[in-house]
C-alpha cells in the first residue's frame, strides 16, 4: 500500500500525515519538520527554462526520465549532422554551410541557422520534443550517433552537473 503523504509546502516535498496531526496539536512546524524527515515529493514541478527547479545529476537517473533535456533547443555543428547522417561527407567539404542549413530546413530537419556561428538548431516537435526523440519510449532515436551537445549534458550547460529532471508516472 502507498503511504499517504502530506504536501510540505516549505520544501517542496511531502511528511507523513502523523506529523501534520501532531503539528496542528501543539508542535510548532519547526520541530515536525525535524522529528518527520521530509522526502522530496516526486511530482516535484520542473520548468526547463529555470534551471533553479533543476535536480543535481547522479548516475542511472536518465533510466526512470521523461527525457525533459530532449525538449531545450539543441545546437549542433556539422560534424554533428554527418554523424547522424542527415549531411554526407562529401557535402559537409564542398557545400557551404548557408545551402546545407537550406536543404535542411526544407526537409524538416533544422528549425534554424546561424550563418556567423555556423551554428545548426535541431528541430522540435509541436509538443517541444527533439525531432530524434521517440515521443513514446521517451528515448533518444539517435543515441549512438547522438551531438556533441548531448554527449556533454549535464556535466556542460546552463547548470553544469544538474538537469530537469521529470520521473515516469
Ligand atoms: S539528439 Fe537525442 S539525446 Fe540529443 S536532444 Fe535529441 S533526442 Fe535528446
Amino acid at each position: 500500500m502507498v503511504e499517504q503523504r502530506i504536501e510540505n509546502p516549505r520544501v517542496g516535498g511531502s511528511i507523513p500525515p502523523q506529523a501534520t496531526k501532531s503539528c496542528n496539536a501543539q508542535l510548532s512546524w519547526a520541530f515536525c519538520f525535524a522529528a518527520f524527515p521530509t522526502v522530496r515529493s516526486s511530482i516535484h514541478i520542473v520548468d526547463v527554462d529555470r534551471t533553479e527547479t533543476w535536480t543535481r545529476y547522479r548516475a542511472g537517473m536518465c533510466d526512470t526520465c521523461v527525457a525533459n533535456c530532449c525538449t531545450m533547443p539543441l545546437e549542433v555543428r556539422l560534424p554533428d549532422l554527418v554523424r547522424l547522417g542527415v549531411v554526407d561527407p562529401f557535402e559537409a567539404l564542398h557545400e557551404a554551410p548557408k545551402q546545407i542549413a537550406k536543404r535542411l530546413e526544407k526537409a524538416g530537419l533544422i528549425d534554424h541557422f546561424n550563418f556567423k556561428r555556423e551554428v545548426f538548431t535541431i528541430a522540435r516537435r509541436a509538443s517541444g520534443d527533439c525531432h530524434f526523440l521517440d515521443a513514446k519510449t521517451r528515448r533518444c532515436t539517435v543515441y549512438e550517433q547522438r551531438p556533441e551537445t548531448c554527449r556533454k549534458h549535464p556535466q556542460v550547460g546552463p547548470r553544469p552537473h544538474h538537469c530537469p529532471y521529470g520521473a515516469k508516472r
